[in-house]
């Protein structure tokens, strides 16, 4: 089988300006997650930061993507709108997208699900307890029936996006908060899902359950050889 072309994207302003994030992620958040990704087999990953030339995501780079990982926060409002434009093109044509913790803000996201994806959220170094509620989905492959991260950003609920298609995972906070936070979307041809944690001062993507949801996603998203999509006016088949 053909490996998984990925390309993890990264705002990576924070780890950049601020030592305090440069200490957790020294190679940049892409890096970890990049690091985690290269410890299974099947894929093959390359890395785009926001500051790069056409966002890190010129159109050759997008037509040898299968899977699109987006980590972005406080720069949401610099990535370009052509950039924007490209990425769900792509994915309207079958690429794959994953979305991570505040990439829930970024301009593909609210484009793609066309809602505000408002959510309310609190840092206060507390445990995030991820309950597995779709435990024959194959993101939850070789999972047990939850994942604890002990020290996340809050995320609750209400989430502004539309009912997920399927829901894979449920967070539950010491605050009492609840979050659906790992979410299943088609649109077109392509794959979307979205996931909770990984607010940039924890050391979220080197937890191996979470690098194992994230390779799970990676192989869920990945474009299928289904049957071409045709539309418009058409002749009436053969009846017989
Ligand atoms: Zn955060």
């Amino acid at each position: 089988m053909n490996p998984i072309r990925v390309t993890i994207w990264n705002e990576y302003r924070h780890e950049r300006e601020d030592e305090r994030y440069r200490a957790v992620y020294p190679d940049g958040i892409h890096g970890a997650i990049a690091q985690g990704l290269g410890l299974e087999s099947g894929f093959t990953i390359r890395t785009a930061t926001l500051d790069e030339p056409e966002n890190g995501l010129p159109e050759d780079v997008l037509m040898e993507t299968d899977v699109l990982l987006w980590w972005g926060h406080k720069a949401h409002e610099e990535v370009d709108e052509e950039t924007v434009n490209r990425v769900q093109g792509r994915v309207l044509h079958g690429m794959g997208l994953v979305v991570l913790h505040s990439g829930h803000h970024s301009k593909i996201f609210r484009r793609l699900m066309g809602t505000s994806a408002n959510l309310i959220w609190r840092v206060a170094d507390e445990l995030e307890r991820i309950w597995v509620v779709a435990p024959s989905h194959p993101i939850a492959r070789g999972l047990d029936r939850y994942i604890e991260i002990e020290r996340e950003e809050m995320y609750g609920e209400f989430f502004d996006v539309p009912p997920p298609d399927e829901l894979v995972f449920i967070s539950w906070f010491p605050g009492g908060e609840v979050f659906r936070s790992g979410c299943c979307y088609t649109r077109g041809s392509g794959k979307i899902f979205y996931f909770r944690p990984g607010h940039e001062s924890y050391p979220t993507f080197y937890n191996p359950d979470v690098r194992k949801v994230i390779a799970n996603a990676v192989r869920w998203a990945a474009p299928t050889d289904g049957p071409p999509r045709v539309f418009g006016n058409q002749a009436a088949l053969p009846s017989g």
